[in-house]
């Protein structure tokens, strides 16, 4: 039997089975399957809930859920089920269940600090310490997987002369999250994070899904952070808006690839369009704002990279549908996903590398 919260039961119970959500899975559209819909995961832990499965039967397919929202977007019911999945993976890692390759990116975070087991050697020394105030925390997906993003980002704020802290732990807790819910190891990154971010006015995260993790889940588990919590996008509007960063409007033209995690999670599908709107026209995509069609993530790649490779794709073939050329990303994690893909003629920026070809 699964100890989950009463929640995540009703959420498995009120599931009827419509199959609204299934067309919107951007898991099940990459893969084909029904078993990776809301709706399939809903079935087998209702079988789990009730004992008559185990729970080593649905690991698997409880993995291949990005936590996009998607579905909780359509879902009929109203009900989230992304409330579920977060915590079958708990009850999965505490009873050991998980599927071999998630145990070997766990083995990693704790020999190595991160799941991917790299160094963060991509970012120059130069680059930490800094002002007393302002923290700008660019995440553990950027500072190992794509530090140029992470280093465009910092000289890009100091172009506007703007002195910002950057410190050595850039992990608050969201890959253990999204690998093993809110377990004590969690909860144990997230207060070591909490403990190093202590003391600053403002910190600006980078990474949408860090900010969404310390804005919401922080606060249910009783974790306090000192400054105040605000989003890139947003500081670099409080940038251009202040007269800091003067970037001059062109006639070029750039599509928005909304971040689930700023679109749902953080309710702000505005803030981007904004920037765009700063220096040349916004034209928007199939699948954007509320309903973001999720374009990677980095943790899924490291296990299953054909279907992250697929889910880009899908995401190139909505932009080419929608006749947009120049796509920019609000997420490290869907940056790098859809560089990897990008096709002929289309191309892939970072929101700062928007606003730097600008300048
Ligand atoms: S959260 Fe996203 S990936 Fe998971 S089932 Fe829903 S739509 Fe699919
Ligand atoms: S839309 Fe909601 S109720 Fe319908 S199948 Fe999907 S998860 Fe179940």
């Amino acid at each position: 039997m699964m100890n989950i919260s009463e929640k995540a039961k009703k959420t498995i119970d009120s599931c009827r089975f419509c199959w609204m959500c299934r067309h919107v899975c951007p898991i099940g559209n990459a893969t084909g399957q029904e078993r990776n819909t809301a709706r399939a995961r809903a079935l087998g832990s209702s079988l789990v809930a009730r004992g008559a499965e185990e729970i080593k039967v649905i690991a698997a397919n409880v993995y291949e859920c990005a936590l996009c929202g998607a579905c909780t977007n359509n879902c009929v019911t109203g009900w989230d089920p992304k409330t579920f999945i977060i915590e079958e993976r708990r009850e999965i890692i505490l009873e050991n269940a998980a599927p071999e390759y998630i145990k070997a990116l766990l083995k990693k975070y704790f020999e190595t600090g991160n799941i991917y087991g790299k160094k963060a050697d991509g970012i120059p020394e130069t680059a930490y310490g800094g002002g007393e105030e302002i923290l700008f925390v660019a995440g553990t997906d950027a500072v190992v997987n794509a530090p140029e993003n992470a280093v465009n980002a910092l000289a890009l704020i100091k172009k506007a002369g703007e002195r910002v802290s950057f410190i050595k732990n850039q992990d608050s807790g969201a890959a253990l999250y999204f690998l093993t819910g809110k377990t004590r190891e969690t909860e144990e990154a997230a207060k070591r994070f909490a403990e190093d971010i202590k003391g600053y006015k403002k910190i600006v995260f980078y990474d949408p899904t860090d900010l969404a993790l310390v804005s919401h889940e922080y606060k249910e588990w009783g974790i306090e952070i000192s400054g105040n919590a605000v989003s890139f996008n947003e500081y670099l509007l409080y940038l251009t808006e202040s007269g800091k960063l003067k970037p001059k409007k062109s006639g070029k033209r750039y599509s928005l690839q909304d971040n689930y995690a700023y679109a749902r999670d953080l309710d702000d599908a505005e803030t981007g369009r904004k920037l765009i709107e700063k220096v040349g026209e916004n034209k928007d995509m199939l699948l954007c704002g509320k309903e973001a069609n999720f374009a990677g993530s980095l943790i899924m790649n490291e296990y299953m990279p054909e279907v992250m490779k697929k889910v880009a794709e899908n995401r190139w073939r909505d932009a080419i549908n929608s006749d947009c050329e120049t796509l920019v990303t609000e997420s490290p994690s869907e940056y790098v996903m859809l560089k990897k893909t990008e096709p002929e003629g289309k191309r892939v920026i970072t929101v700062e590398e928007m606003l730097a070809e600008n300048l």
